[in-house]
């Protein structure tokens, strides 16, 4: 059984529009301004424009900014907002309430996190992360370790299978991301985190591609450190902040380097040497991005009356489907499957690998289906719940074997390269 509760994949568009008519999350789509035409599968790159997140950024922009100046930092709350959206956030990822603060993009925090995770534990020095993990994490932690100036590396496995043969007394930190973008596995949090700690590690999660597309619990999993990101799943629009989570066993310990005003214990005193602020305000650095805090704000209000549970059902019941089309439909063409096959250790995407990856991405979007294509040679489809149709699904595994069918993806314009893919 799948978890849509049937047992086979539709093969025809009406057993498709049936499982929409029973889907509880149906409704949550008019939230959103979903352009006509287009089939949006890269919501786990940016997600998009809720209705209730246009009308915030105006009421900021003209009401509160235009008419209340900056009496607004006191009367509209821009300054407790870190702390406003991060609070929103941690009933989102399993944190209690004062352990998360938006902030930054997830690559500073990242640099924040980490620094604090390493200072914590001075006698270690490696760092130990996977290849495949997203290069920013890697090209910060690389930097990170020249800046720290005291011999810290970075240790790299190829296989998540090869992470306790790494572990020993020179491990200071475990930086991995929860669900892989490239091919959407996703890690045993708790069970890394414990093989972290028993080697006297902390542990310290990207959540990039979990957060608002499946359940978290990283109390339970005893996480030290989390980040992520506020455009992709949380819809919080293009460069939207970042959140960073800290334990609160360790609120009172840990230090990070980026010690601005915003993380002083009194920013309005204006004293001339830094004090850090108690707790998880320590973690912020400087003056919040307001406009795009407060769309971040907005978005994750849409969370509130959401089911996670039931949102990661829905989920596995999209990418199980489009599996399926995809493979019924596209067997005799050269598209190879590099996401698990096995939807309790995947995240919201299906990833397939083609030769021609690249063109055949653009000549998808040429047909308004919207998905990514991450070098080499991967094709990538995420299916966010809030919504992402099941028509959309076997839609889209349609339209793909069009395209590889007609061979249109080899026509030379979809081979020209644009900056961001
Ligand atoms: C998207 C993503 C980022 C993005 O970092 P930015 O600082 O927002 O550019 C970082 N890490 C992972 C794992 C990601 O998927």
């Amino acid at each position: 059984m799948t978890a849509t509760g049937m047992g086979r994949a539709p093969s025809n568009r009406e057993e498709a529009e049936a499982l929409d008519r029973s889907d509880p999350l149906a409704g949550m789509r008019d939230a959103f301004h979903m352009p006509e035409g287009l089939i949006y599968l890269d919501g786990n790159s940016l997600g998009p424009l809720a209705h209730n997140v246009r009308e915030r950024v105006r009421d900021v922009v003209e009401r509160e900014w235009g008419d209340g100046l900056i009496g607004s930092w006191n009367a509209a709350g821009w300054v407790d907002l870190p702390r406003r959206v991060g609070d929103k956030i941690a009933r989102l990822i399993g944190a209690p309430e004062a352990s998360v603060v938006a902030a930054d993009s997830t690559s500073v925090n990242l640099f924040k996190v980490l620094a604090a995770a390493i200072a914590l534990n001075p006698s270690r020095r490696v760092i130990v992360s996977e290849r495949s993990n997203f290069p920013t994490d890697l090209y910060i932690a690389e930097g990170l370790a020249a800046l720290a100036g005291q011999g810290h590396e970075l240790r790299l496995v190829n296989d998540p299978a090869d992470i306790p043969a790494v572990l020993d007394e020179t491990v200071a930190a475990v930086m991995l991301t929860h669900v892989s973008y490239r091919t959407g596995l996703v890690h045993d949090m708790a069970a890394t985190t414990r093989m972290a700690h028993d080697c006297g590690a902390l542990a310290i999660w990207d959540l990039a591609h979990s957060a608002g597309a499946m359940p978290l619990d990283l109390t339970g999993a005893d996480a030290d450190f989390a980040i992520g990101c506020g455009y992709k799943y949380l819809n919080g629009g293009p460069g939207a902040p970042a959140f960073l989570y800290v334990a609160p066993r360790l609120q009172g310990r840990a230090v990070q380097p980026l010690s601005g005003w915003f993380g002083h214990a009194a920013p309005f005193r204006f004293d001339s040497s830094y004090q850090p602020a108690d707790g998880i305000d320590r973690f912020l650095t400087g003056t919040p991005a307001v406009l795009s805090m407060s769309a971040l704000d907005a978005a994750l209000d849409l969370f509130e009356t959401v089911d996670m549970a039931g949102l990661r059902e829905k989920s596995v019941a999209l990418c199980e489907l489009f599996l399926a089309r995809v493979e019924a439909l596209c067997g005799e063409f050269d598209v190879t499957l590099v996401s698990p096959r096995d939807a309790s250790v995947r995240g919201s995407q299906i990833s397939f690998a083609h030769p021609g990856a690249y063109a055949v991405m653009q000549a998808l979007i040429a047909r308004g289906v919207i998905g990514d294509f991450r070098a080499p040679d991967i094709l990538r489809f995420g299916f966010a719940p809030l919504y992402t149709r099941f028509v959309d699904a076997f839609d889209a595994a349609e339209i793909l074997s069009e395209v590889l069918a007609s061979g249109e993806w080899r026509r030379p314009e979809f081979g020209v390269r644009r900056a961001v893919t």
